[in-house]
């Protein structure tokens, strides 16, 4: 039996606040990015970083309940969306502190599914003055759960990433990238753009949403620390335009305000986003809004 030649998939990382969760999606992205997309086929979780090697995509995907910014601890009712956003991917990363298991820490482990493949990831090894201190511990988290890995790493000293890397890797399914590699080099401005419209867009029409609706960048321009971005909605039917429009343009313009101020955060520029609603028929015929919209042509 050979090796596959490529393999790709899903991974969550989870844990409570302060663990080093971004810092950690950070450090294995390369950039200081988080892409916040959303793709219908395959996922319903936020992409939030996608690493690409010779041999393997990740795609870093973000739980809801886990999010830095809401440093709220996991209710009740948040549990069972944390299952469910957990149930598919195909990798769990939980984070914890070196030398430090505290009662929260517990209350994620009582929410790790025992039939996905979950990693103990013990960081910040670097604070750690007794390192033998570390055997211990780890002997102790290793009774409490049957994770397939365990691995210390310092997240911001870059420690131990690669071997986290490769490990990762070895339990991704043999496939296809998930996203054309092509398509998502972290730093590419045009992308994030897009996918940041494409973000919006789904979220203020959500279920409204018709079939077959893309998003495409037509002319992106860099000028100093501004940006000027000419960008489509593309629906396939002219009924479809006045859900995206809104009534009185409303919804059009507070999906193109919130991308740009988006935007404006993640690239530290001004934007000028520029956003009209076309109609194309027979898109899906278009190589080129079936990547757009994250499909293969
Ligand atoms: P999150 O809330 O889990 O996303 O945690 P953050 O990534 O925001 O990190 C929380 C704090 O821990 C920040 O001050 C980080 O600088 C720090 N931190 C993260 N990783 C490490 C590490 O490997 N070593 C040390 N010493 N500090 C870290």
């Amino acid at each position: 039996m050979s090796e596959p030649s490529f393999r790709a998939g899903f991974v969550a990382i989870v844990g409570r606040p302060n663990v080093g969760k971004s810092t950690l999606t950070n450090a294995l992205v390369g950039a200081k990015v988080s892409i916040v997309s959303r793709k219908q086929q395959t996922t319903r979780h936020r992409i939030h970083g996608i690493v690409t090697t010779d041999e393997a995509q990740i795609v870093l995907v973000d739980t809801p309940g886990f999010q830095t910014r809401h440093k709220r601890l996991l209710n009740r009712a948040m549990n069972q969306v944390v299952r469910q956003a957990l149930a598919d991917v195909d990798v769990v990363l939980f984070v914890i502190e070196a030398g430090r298991w505290m009662p929260e820490d517990a209350r994620v482990l009582a929410l790790l599914p025992q039939d996905r493949t979950v990693f103990l990831v013990i960081n910040k090894v670097d604070r750690l003055k007794d390192k033998a201190a570390l055997l211990p511990f780890i002997a102790a988290r290793a009774k409490e759960f049957p994770y397939a890995e365990i691995i210390p790493i310092s997240a911001e000293r870059g420690r131990n990433l690669d071997d986290l890397q490769r490990t990762i890797i070895r339990y991704l399914p043999p496939g296809e990238p998930i996203y054309p590699p092509d398509q998502i080099t972290d730093r590419n401005e045009r992308f994030l753009a897009s996918e940041y419209l494409r973000e919006k867009v789904f979220r203020f029409l959500g279920d409204e949403l018709p079939f077959g609706t893309a998003v495409e960048i037509r002319q992106y321009e860099e000028e100093g620390d501004l940006r000027r971005i000419w960008a489509e909605i593309i629906v396939e039917r002219e009924a479809h335009k006045p859900i995206v429009i809104g009534e009185r343009g409303e919804r059009l313009k507070r999906i193109a305000s919130e991308a740009r101020q988006d935007l404006e955060a993640l690239l530290g520029a001004r934007v000028y986003l520029d956003v009209w609603v076309k109609v194309r028929s027979g898109w899906a015929d278009d190589p080129r809004a079936l990547r757009s919209l994250g499909l293969e042509p």
